[in-house]
């Protein structure tokens, strides 16, 4: 038996999910979620759920194909032993960043750091401080938007392996965008930008004298 209450009111249904809804063939991972929470990881794991390229990850960059108990997609896990991946980008296009602070409904604050992009108020002043660390602290409270950047690419090695996507929320590489969106603005051409992504340790104390370390996503270009 199905519900009957969308033939009483259809305007109640889930909208049908506008814009293009990218699929990708593997996703490149600088953590994992490990019982519930996110875990940072020291060298690129990969997902997909194609068991048929799953090994290819872990010949070319070492590791085991772990099978993820999970609902939905990206159940094939390859934590590989390489923090450097080298890989192919289309051009600029290829990258994209939004600010985003997610309800339990989607999407409640979109931006670009300045103006909204959430559809019913897009183009009005956002609201969002001015100021870097600002920002960083209202996102660590759950009050504000934190980075979304996404890039697609093939592997340099394997470009036959298809489309990967790398998203992450990492600060410290909002920091490098203006740089590696230059960078990509340059090298745009009719053939694919080569570039390195890497996981580089940081390691620094505190004025407070507290040891800091974690490993923060790097792109190079070769
Ligand atoms: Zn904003």
């Amino acid at each position: 038996m199905s519900l009957r209450i969308f033939e009483t009111d259809p305007e109640a249904a889930a909208k049908k999910r506008t814009g293009p809804s990218f699929t990708p063939d593997f996703r490149l991972r600088g953590g994992l979620v490990a019982n519930g929470q996110p875990v940072a990881l020291s060298t690129w794991a990969f997902t997909t759920e194609d068991p048929t390229i799953a090994p290819t990850f872990a010949e070319k960059f070492g590791g085991e194909v772990e099978v993820l108990d999970v609902e939905k997609g990206d159940d094939q896990r390859i934590v590989t032993e390489t923090a450097s991946v080298d890989v192919l980008i289309d051009g600029p296009k290829s990258l994209s960043t939004v600010m985003v602070l997610y309800g339990m409904n989607g999407p409640i604050h979109k931006c670009d750091g300045m103006y909204s992009l959430l559809e019913d108020e897009e183009g009005e002043p956002c609201g969002c401080p001015a100021g870097f660390a600002e920002r960083k602290a209202l996102a660590k409270k759950g009050r504000g938007p934190s980075p979304e950047i996404k890039l697609t690419f093939q592997l340099a090695d394997a470009p036959d392996l298809g489309i990967g996507l790398y998203r992450t929320g990492s600060w410290s590489l909002v920091r490098d965008l203006p740089e590696i969106e230059r960078e990509l603005e340059a090298r745009a051409g009719d053939t694919p930008i080569r570039a390195r992504l890497k996981l580089v340790l940081v390691e620094f104390t505190t004025k407070a004298g507290m040891d800091v370390s974690y490993h923060r996503p790097v792109v190079e270009f070769i």
